[in-house]
């Protein structure tokens, strides 16, 4: 495979032009954030400029154009995800908030002392503390499923792990550290087995490949829309609708409720009742022009054009004298965190090195505290690819880290 793929939709991100250092930039930093579409920026620009007013509660038309747009995007997102009932799609701040929701609405209805959470050992920061934070109020206790030295979630351990004891598993459904993509229908059967409910960490999935809610079986499955070419402060929390009509409210306020009184208020039906207050109608809105954008595009391009780039750049980085990639899974999405260890030249070296080549990459613990501890190492250098990177970028990274390599040797 070649560049034409990427070639064709680099055009279409206007940022891909610029310049970083006084260096045309490689941005290889995509499970961080990815970049943002002309039609996805042309969406938030259309609504500002043509549509703005606050929904669901003005009769004038402005304010009935902003409310259908905002919906629209609603039905965009559960489109997306294979969802029919739009309602069960709520818009939240991010994939953090999405958990943060279930964890304290779901998690404060549901667990009690002896109760058990489990999460793996790979999951990111805001997969884990929500999950502390619920735990240590109702008594429950938060269980750890370690992966193996490749990165891998062992499925034969699970059924040793799991007991009638574990009300939740809530899992990523790939590695922003490590890049491995998990088997999480699997793991939704194993978790039925003991009927614990489950919930899915899409944050890394959603970019790379298609999402099909009911072929995962899972309850929640929760995004962030940055990660997937739309705005920050967007994401998605999908529920079951019989689940999340059994929550509580997270947080009260105007649009979530149906009556108010001083002596008691009443509830607003979904998704209502889990959106308090003005929610990011630009967001939403650009988050349904991104979806449109990717699904022109198509993940079954998508998906192979990116595979096909991480074969390459993982052989091509393998050649760098020293270096060492950590995580190895069988089935992996677009990441490759590394470490360079003889000549052992610091992540934060090989950041700024890179940086000042106009080539942008992340170092650190990826807010993966506890996995880094488990890998025996305080952080990593992490190369993440999305569709528009080109075989030409990865060839210029490794020139740049061979060159540092040879500098330092
Ligand atoms: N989960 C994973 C696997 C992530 O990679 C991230 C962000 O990097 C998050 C959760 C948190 O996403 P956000 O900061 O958009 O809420």
């Amino acid at each position: 495979m070649n560049s034409e793929f990427a070639n064709k939709i680099r055009s279409d991100f206007p940022i891909l032009a610029t310049q970083m250092s006084g260096k045309p930039l490689v941005y290889l930093d995509n499970g961080a954030t990815t970049q943002k579409p002309q039609a996805m920026i042309d969406a938030l620009v259309h609504y500002y400029t043509h549509d703005n007013a606050n929904i669901h509660r003005g009769v004038y038309e402005l304010s009935q154009r902003a409310t259908d747009a905002y919906e629209l995007a609603r039905k965009k997102v559960a489109a997306f995800l294979g969802v029919e009932d739009a309602a069960e799609c709520v818009f939240v701040r991010g994939t953090t908030d999405g958990i943060n929701l279930v964890a304290a609405s779901w998690g404060g209805n549901n667990l009690k002392a002896g109760d058990e959470v489990l999460v793996s050992g790979l999951e990111h920061h805001s997969n884990i503390v929500p999950w502390q934070l619920i735990c240590e109020r109702a008594g429950a206790s938060l269980r750890v499923w370690q992966p193996n030295a490749a990165g891998e979630l062992d499925l034969q351990q699970l059924p040793e792990i799991l007991s009638a004891r574990t009300k939740m598993v809530a899992i990523q459904h790939v590695s922003n550290a490590l890049g491995t993509i998990h088997d999480v229908a699997e793991i939704v059967r194993c978790a039925k087995a003991v009927d614990a409910t489950v919930l899915v960490d899409g944050a890394q999935w959603v970019g790379h490949y298609a999402t099909n809610v009911a072929e995962l079986g899972c309850d929640f499955y929760t995004f962030s829309g940055h990660k997937l070419y739309g705005p920050t402060g967007i994401g998605v929390l999908w529920g079951r609708r019989e689940l999340l009509e059994a929550m509580p409210p997270y947080q009260g306020g105007g649009d979530m409720i149906e009556t108010v009184e001083f002596s008691k208020s009443t509830y607003a039906p979904l998704p209502n009742l889990f959106e308090a207050g003005t929610p990011n109608i630009a967001g939403a809105i650009g988050l349904g022009a991104a979806i449109d954008y990717v699904q022109e595009v198509g993940f079954e391009r998508i998906s192979a054009y990116e595979d096909a780039l991480l074969e390459y750049a993982t052989e091509k980085m393998t050649s760098v004298p020293g270096l060492r990639i950590l995580g190895t899974a069988a089935r992996k999405a677009a990441v490759i965190s590394f470490v360079l260890e003889s000549p052992s030249i610091a992540p934060l070296d090989i950041a700024t090195t890179l940086s000042d080549e106009g080539i942008a990459i992340r170092t650190g613990h990826h807010c993966c505290m506890p996995l880094m501890g488990e890998l025996k190492v305080s952080g990593t250098s992490r190369v993440s690819l999305a569709m528009y990177n080109t075989f030409e970028e990865v060839d210029r990274l490794v020139e740049v880290l061979n060159a540092l390599v040879s500098r330092r040797a």
